[in-house]
């Protein structure tokens, strides 16, 4: 339902809360990936500094977990 919801929210265009990537910060500790839910590999992301991913649940969980802050929520216009 959360992806169903991004997709319909992109097409309108509202304006939604996503994550935002500090690459400069990430010192490729791996800890974000480890503990993504969703398996995906969130520190080639934040490293290509591409954070928009359908399958992302928004949980947190890397956000509370990068020991460097690298990895944040960030509002944008969708697309
Ligand atoms: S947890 Fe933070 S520092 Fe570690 S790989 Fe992920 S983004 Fe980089
Ligand atoms: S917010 Fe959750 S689902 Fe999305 S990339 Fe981070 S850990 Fe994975």
């Amino acid at each position: 339902m959360l992806i169903i919801g991004r997709k319909i929210r992109n097409l309108v265009g509202w304006p939604a809360l996503h994550l935002a990537a500090a690459s400069d910060r990430c010192v490729d500790c791996g800890k974000c990936s480890e503990t993504c839910p969703m398996s995906l590999d969130v520190r080639g992301m934040v490293r290509e500094g591409r954070m928009e991913d359908a399958e992302c649940i928004l949980c947190g969980g890397c956000v509370d977990t990068c020991p460097e802050g690298a990895v944040g929520y960030a509002w944008k216009e969708g697309a």
